[in-house]
Formats: C-alpha cells, sequence, structure tokens
C-alpha cells in the first residue's frame, strides 16, 4: 500500500541547478538506529553483529544509539562494553530508571545524529537485513517507511489479533491507514518526527503524527521472528491504553489547532436543544395553562444551557492554551516540504 505520490526528486545533484537555491529535504546524510533496551542482555551481542554485517552495505553512513530504559539485567554492562570495542558506530544513553519504550526512543532520538532515523527493538523479533531494502524504499521520496510484520511469529489469541482489531481501528480514526502500527521497526526522516514530544506509550502512533505534518509514508512487510531471548515487558492490558492514547491522538491531530471546534459544536448544540425546550415549556403554558416548572423538561432544558455554555467557555479556554502553547515555543502552525528560492529562517 502506498500513502504517498513520488516526489518530483530525490537526490539533489539530481536536480542542481534547477532552481537558484532550492533547499532539498529529501537529502540523505546521515542514518540512526534507534534501540530502546529494556533487560535485552542475551540477544544484544548477536543484535550488534546482524547491525553491523546489514548496515556494513549501506553508502550513507550510520551509528547506532542504544538506550538503556534502566534494565536490572546485565545489559547496560553488554552496552558499555559494545561501546568500548566499537566507538566509531555505537552510542549508549543510559536511563537513570525505567521510563518505558516510548520515553527511551524520545531520548535516543534526541542523541542521534542522523537526518535518517530507524527504530526498532532490541529482542531481535525484527530482523536488521531489512534495513537497507528500507533506506532504498527511503530513497524514493518517501519520509515514513513503515514495517509491517505481515507473517509475525506471536501468539494469535492474545498479541496477533489484538493488533490486528487495534490497527484497524487507528487506521480508521487518525485517517493513516498502516497495517502494522505496533510494529517497531520503521524508517523516519528526521524533520517529520520531531516536531512534538512523545508521551506516555505513543511511540506507536509516530507515523499517524507524522502523516498529520504532511509525512509520505509507504509500507513494506518486512521479517519477524518469534523472541527468542529475554521476555516481552508487555501483556493484552497493553490493549487499552492503546485506545485511551488513541482519544488523545485523534484530538491532538484533528482538534489540536483548534479546539473551539471540538468545545464549541457540542456546546452549541446543547444550548441550541436546552433553549428550544424552554420555548416549548413557555409556549404551552400560554396555550394550556400547565405550569412550565412542574415539568421534567424544565430542569433538563437548564442543564443542557449551562453545560452548553460551559463547554463553549471550555473551548475558549483550550484555545488561549493552544496559543500559549505554539507562540510560547514559536512554533508554526504549518510544516515546510521544501523551499525554493527562499533562505530558511531560524
Ligand atoms: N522496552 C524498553 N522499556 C520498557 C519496555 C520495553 O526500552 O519499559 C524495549 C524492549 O527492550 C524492546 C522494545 O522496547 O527492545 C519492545 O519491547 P518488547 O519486545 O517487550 O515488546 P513486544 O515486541 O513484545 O511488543
Ligand atoms: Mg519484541
Amino acid at each position: 500500500m502506498c500513502l504517498a505520490k513520488k516526489p518530483v526528486c530525490v537526490f539533489p545533484s539530481a536536480c542542481s541547478g534547477v532552481y537558484g537555491n532550492e533547499n532539498l529535504m529529501d537529502e540523505m546524510n546521515f542514518l540512526s538506529v534507534v534501540i530502546p533496551v529494556y533487560n535485552e542482555q542475551d540477544s544484544l551481542p548477536q543484535l550488534h553483529q546482524a547491525l553491523h554485517r546489514a548496515l556494513g552495505t549501506l553508502s550513507l553512513p550510520w551509528e547506532i544509539v542504544y538506550v538503556d530504559d534502566g534494565s536490572r539485567d546485565e545489559s547496560l554492562s553488554v552496552l558499555t562494553e559494545l561501546a568500548r570495542t566499537d566507538p566509531e558506530r555505537t552510542r549508549v544513553v543510559g536511563l537513570r530508571r525505567n521510563f518505558g519504550q516510548t520515553a527511551a526512543i524520545a531520548a535516543g532520538i534526541d542523541h542521534a545524529q542522523g537526518d535518517v532515523i530507524v527504530l526498532m527493538d532490541a529482542d531481535m523479533q525484527n530482523d536488521p537485513a531489512d534495513i537497507p531494502m528500507m533506506i532504498e524504499k527511503m530513497a524514493e521520496g518517501y519520509d515514513v517507511v513503515s514495517g509491517w510484520r505481515k507473517n509475525r511469529q506471536d501468539t494469535f489469541i492474545t498479541r496477533t489479533l489484538p493488533s490486528r482489531i487495534a490497527n484497524g481501528i487507528i487506521s480508521r480514526v487518525t485517517g493513516v491507514r498502516l497495517h502494522d502500527y505496533g510494529c517497531t521497526l520503521k524508517a523516519y526522516r528526521r524533520e517529520v518526527i520531531t516536531g512534538f514530544r512523545l508521551y506516555g506509550e505513543m511511540h506507536r502512533f509516530i507515523p499517524a503524527y507524522a502523516g498529520y505534518v504532511g509525512a509520505r509514508i509507504v509500507e513494506v512487510p518486512v521479517r519477524h521472528h518469534p523472541r527468542r531471548f529475554g521476555q516481552t515487558k508487555y501483556g493484552l492490558e497493553r490493549t487499552l491504553k492503546v485506545i485511551l492514547d488513541l482519544f488523545t491522538v485523534k484530538f491532538l491531530i484533528s482538534y489540536g489547532h483548534k479546539p473551539m471546534y471540538l468545545f464549541g459544536g457540542p456546546g452549541m448544540a446543547m444550548m441550541a436543544l436546552g433553549s428550544a425546550l424552554l420555548l416549548f415549556l413557555a409556549v404551552r403554558r400560554v396555550l394550556t395553562l400547565v405550569s412550565v416548572f412542574e415539568s421534567p423538561f424544565f430542569p433538563v432544558s437548564l442543564i443542557l444551557v449551562i453545560m452548553g455554555f460551559q463547554s463553549i467557555l471550555m473551548g475558549l479556554i483550550a484555545e488561549l492554551q493552544v496559543r500559549t502553547y505554539y507562540e510560547a515555543q514559536r512554533k508554526p502552525t504549518y510544516t515546510i516540504r521544501r523551499l525554493l528560492n527562499v533562505e530558511p529562517r531560524d
């Protein structure tokens, strides 16, 4: 499946001279593979070797950024050893305690140099051998190359089935249709993933955010292996968290710039309904002399009007907060793909 159109031009050399000072953002200069690690001491040496084998075939310079997420096993010592023996390619960020996969990924991205970022798990369920193919795909002009575990090697009832349902729901709600949000192995251009902060367990929604800022996204099937080392850190309860996170993501994507539309719409509807009810009660009082105050519709109509008014006020407060958010950080309300004959501003 392809969600994107091919761009006009991928490599600057191929288009130089076409425009005066074209500021191309399709260039790829450096690859960082970011890997969160929590109690994965057994898989790390093999993972590191497999990464070297796979990335050694690339013409792009690269680094591996491991983030130790407060492991309680020997993962940090293993990583320290890897950093010592392979200082050119290996970076290690050790967090003070276990902050969760999302925070670990965010720390890795913050400390990575690459303009292309590949995220993957440390457990060898993802295969580093897929990375060159993903980079090649990206060179066709995509901003996100999303791995899809087409042949997933996890138990069906507790993992694969809930994941399929979740993927269907997330795709519908966010409008970014992917088969496999849960697969960590994905490649991103840095500029489409650094405009937002990652909170809670939200790493799986990175493609949805990227889609929101206008990224060109493509999905590619990747290999998936059963877990041979260590244990998974998650159970079925994750599905609930994913659904809750989805509310936040949907809100941010659809109403992040204009919360008044979310609060104001229902607010106006409630006020209109409440007012219509009050009007009906008043007309009935005039025509039939039935008291307005004795009708059960009276408190209902009042509640509707008050709630509607409150909702509109909440929308106004949210509008103020959005302005504070964007203007305090001088964040633009748009994202740029490229500039032609325009100097980029700081
Ligand atoms: N992970 C982490 N911090 C956590 C939980 C997990 O850094 O609190 C890492 C873990 O080491 C692995 C990746 O996140 O590299 C995915 O975890 P896991 O394989 O347990 O998830 P699953 O693939 O089973 O969904
Ligand atoms: Mg895994």
